[in-house]
């Protein structure tokens, strides 16, 4: 248990405070790229010798990015916005910016205006990423992102180094779907807070050394027998859960969080790139094409993705659902009402919860949740 307690510490140290993380590594030499939300090849930030660094907004006000905002825009998009404003990215020495809903759309083109000090690498995807065209497509633009990375890194993305890359990030997906099977396993020692901080850290480290940290913690909680869990297990689904007192209220009332369909969590991670692909530009495509039931993808079959979700629930042993719905998330809030439809036949029990960065009061949360542990 005490390497268990060192390790958690690592990670709650890098999660509390990305910004010292950044500096560190710029101490060492290197250059980090920011990477905006959703589906971003870090890959090949990575083969650039650069630390892709996750911009996933930040818990606090928004100030100087309501000047370009209307207030129907959701926190993420207004606080990533807020950090290149008021300085809080100058250390990153590129930005990548997808536009993959309606919100990040105008937030690619606010930032490029606005934030012109930080190289800004505009990437966009196509809605259908699955036939050839669309994978021809996603290699383009891949290749145009990689063009700009090479320029900012000052050397070219060999295809070799592309390759390891894939691996190191394949071996890093596979150790987060592991923790996350092991925290809903292990809910007494990894808490609803410690299990957000260990998935969240792993932004702001190179992925090789968060996953042998990620490695070391999942062969120590492997060692424990599995305990016979008194409270009661959850799935949790929407864009961002990163609010430790919010976490805080599962742990208080023996909420265990078992499984996960949340886009910062394990829709991030689900699926592997193809590593027996020759060209690993093509890889990276053929990964985007693969990734699938998320709201922010275009799925032909609406049928589908709730299914999934059910599944993931059942799979984990979920008694019930927590849906956070962030504040002016189009995407998610369309799906809604077919994955509460989807829990209602499955017998899943769900509740869904506002939440976006600027919140600070969680008593509604609170007594919510309360109430539904009490229900189940
Ligand atoms: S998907 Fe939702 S939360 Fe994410 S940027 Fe778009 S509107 Fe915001």
């Amino acid at each position: 248990m005490e390497r268990i307690s060192a390790l958690l510490q690592t990670f709650r140290d890098i999660a509390a405070n990305p910004g010292k993380q950044l500096y560190k590594y710029k101490g060492e030499g290197k250059k980090a790229i920011g990477v905006f939300p959703y589906y971003a090849p870090e890959e090949l930030v990575y083969a650039a010798d650069m630390v892709p660094f996750g911009v996933w907004g930040r818990l606090g006000t928004i100030n100087k990015a309501k000047e370009y905002f209307a207030s129907f825009y959701c926190t993420i998009a207004q606080m990533n916005l807020e950090m290149g404003l008021t300085g809080a990215l100058d250390g990153l020495s590129g930005v990548i910016v997808t536009t993959m809903c309606d919100t990040l759309r105008p937030l690619s083109q606010n930032f490029r205006l606005a934030v012109p000090q930080i190289p800004f690498l505009f990437l966009a995807h196509p809605q259908n990423r699955r036939p050839e065209y669309g994978i021809k497509f996603t290699m383009a633009q891949y290749g145009k992102i990689k063009k700009q990375l090479e320029e900012i890194a000052g050397s070219p993305i060999t295809d070799e180094k592309l390759q390891n890359a894939i691996k190191v990030y394949n071996k890093s997906r596979a150790a987060r779907r592991k923790f996350v099977k092991l925290a809903g396993q292990h809910p007494d020692v990894i808490s609803a807070v410690d299990r957000g901080i260990v998935l969240k850290s792993g932004y702001y480290l190179l992925k090789c050394q968060y996953t042998k940290l990620l490695d070391e913690l999942n062969g120590e909680l492997e060692k424990l027998p599995v305990p016979q869990w008194k409270g009661i297990k959850v799935l949790t689904s929407g864009i961002i859960v990163d609010n430790d007192a919010l976490l805080k209220i599962f742990d208080e009332n023996k909420i265990a969080i078992v499984a996960d369909d949340v886009a910062h969590e394990s829709r991030s991670f689900d699926v592997d790139a193809p590593e027996d692909e020759t060209d690993p530009m093509r890889a990276l495509a053929l990964h985007f094409a693969a990734q699938d039931n998320d709201p922010l993808l275009y799925d032909p079959e609406i049928v589908k993705r709730p299914a999934h979700v059910v599944k993931k629930a059942k799979d984990a042993g979920a008694n019930g659902a927590v849906v956070f719905a962030m504040t002016f998330c189009d995407p998610e809030e369309l799906e809604y009402p077919s994955l509460k439809k989807a829990f209602e036949e499955a017998g899943i029990p769900h509740i869904i919860l506002g939440y976006d960065q600027q919140m600070a009061d969680f008593g509604q949360a609170r007594t919510s949740l309360q109430a539904f542990a009490e229900s189940l």
